[in-house]
């Protein structure tokens, strides 16, 4: 019989992939069976989200976690000790009561999501099934489509890109691994095209390039150079944005942060609907504001049967919100970050309502990260249509891809 009461929780800080202290967590069963989760954190953060809780004070410039792991080690300990870890959905009710608070206040839900899925790993462990398929059983089949962002902009890099991420997303690949080829070409091929023009092939937070251009504009032809310099089409491999357009907006009106630019919300779909006339994008993220949901349904009215319009900061990986904004007929995909809500079961809600909505989904990294890959297997378990986890550079995002790709060799053996 297997032991799945929870005897033990421990917490410790450590570091995300920006150098900031977030949560690790290890929960412990009766059995002597464990697992361990660690959380990410976002920069452009939607003001929908839930909480994340931080310390405070001066320790990492009041961003260290150290109290937060302290109350999971004896408050939320007490709240779940002795409870089923295989039940996910009382252990999540139970961390949602004992924080009390609907926007996750009180112990945050960084600490939150850390215990709901190292309770979920932790059971995985005992049941002694890979992580995907104690998530998904054997329905949980399906790899997703990588959205590998290649070049950063925005509040994830300091350079003069407006635009946050501009992604590859091979959707002519026969496999996860011939996608992950294809991507991972192309981005070399695309540090090469960059040195020869003369920018920079430094980094950003996803590990796209961050170059001063000349316009945004250009990072897509650029995009769309190194495809077809790696060997590829624009058939094969297409463009995705994540515009984060929340970032700016100021009144009425949109004012990019670089730039300095100024548009209308109408202005702004116009601009988007130019470009996705002139080149081969598939997809389009917050292409305006998380408040603006007349924006939202005019440009899903306009663009929505062409091209994928995802909502990030708009939905914020919450079933209420994806129910009612899809009923008045916001966007046409669900972008899913378990950090959002802070815990599984409501992720897994969220995923629920956005497929019965008729929407992509799309399992989410942060722009601060660990080498964690948990969605990973939650993409395959829910059979998510993309994964959206960074350049196929940087730990922490090729954590992700790189277990994809186990997960894909295990799943091949029919
Ligand atoms: P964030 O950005 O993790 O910094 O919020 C990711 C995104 O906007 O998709
Ligand atoms: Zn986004």
């Amino acid at each position: 019989m297997p032991q799945t009461e929870i005897i033990k929780i421990n917490a410790a800080e450590i570091l995300d992939s920006r150098g900031n202290p977030t949560v690790l967590c290890k929960v412990t069963l009766a059995s002597g069976a464990c697992g361990t989760a660690s959380v990410p954190s976002g920069a452009s953060t939607g003001k929908f989200e839930a909480h994340e809780k931080r310390d405070g004070g001066v320790r990492f410039g009041g961003r260290g976690v150290s109290e937060v792991c302290k109350r999971i080690e004896e408050e939320l300990f007490e709240a779940l000790r002795g409870k089923d870890a295989a039940n996910q959905r009382l252990i999540d009710g139970a961390l949602i009561r004992a924080d009390g608070a609907p926007d996750r206040s009180n112990y945050g839900a960084n600490a939150l999501l850390a215990v709901s899925l190292a309770c979920a790993r932790a059971a995985a462990k005992e049941y002694r099934m890979p992580l995907y398929r104690y998530l998904g059983g054997i329905y949980g089949t399906h790899m997703p489509v990588p959205m590998m962002n290649v070049l950063n902009g925005g509040a994830h890099a300091d350079n003069n890109v407006d635009i946050q991420e501009f992604m590859l997303v091979p959707i002519g690949a026969k496999s996860f691994r011939d996608g992950v080829q294809a991507c991972a070409e192309i981005y070399a091929h695309l540090r090469a095209l960059l040195r020869k023009e003369g920018y920079s092939a430094s980094v950003g937070d996803e590990g796209g390039f961050a170059p001063d251009l000349k316009s945004d504009e250009e990072a897509i032809a650029l995009l769309c150079e190194a495809i077809e310099g790696a060997g590829y089409g624009t058939d094969e491999v297409k463009i995705a944005l994540d515009v984060a357009a929340s970032e700016w907006a100021q009144g009425e009106n949109y004012v990019m942060r670089k730039s300095g630019e100024s548009y209308s919300a109408e202005a702004l779909a116009e601009k988007f609907r130019l470009l996705a006339e002139k080149y081969p994008i598939l997809s389009i993220e917050d292409p305006v504001g998380e408040e603006d949901t007349a924006a939202w349904q005019k440009i899903t009215a306009d663009m929505g049967g062409k091209i994928m319009l995802v909502g990030d900061d708009l939905f914020v990986t919450d079933a209420h919100r994806i129910a009612e904004l899809s009923s008045q007929k916001c966007a046409n995909s669900v972008l899913i970050k378990p950090n959002q809500r802070g815990t599984l079961s409501e992720t897994i809600a969220a995923l629920q309502f956005a497929k019965k909505a008729g929407y992509k989904t799309i399992v989410s990294h942060r722009s601060g990260d660990t080498e964690d890959a948990f969605i990973a297997d939650l993409a395959v378990a829910a059979n998510a249509d993309f994964i959206k986890a960074g350049a196929p550079a940087r730990g922490e995002r090729v954590a992700k891809y790189n277990r994809l790709l186990e997960i894909e060799q295990e799943l091949c053996f029919l």
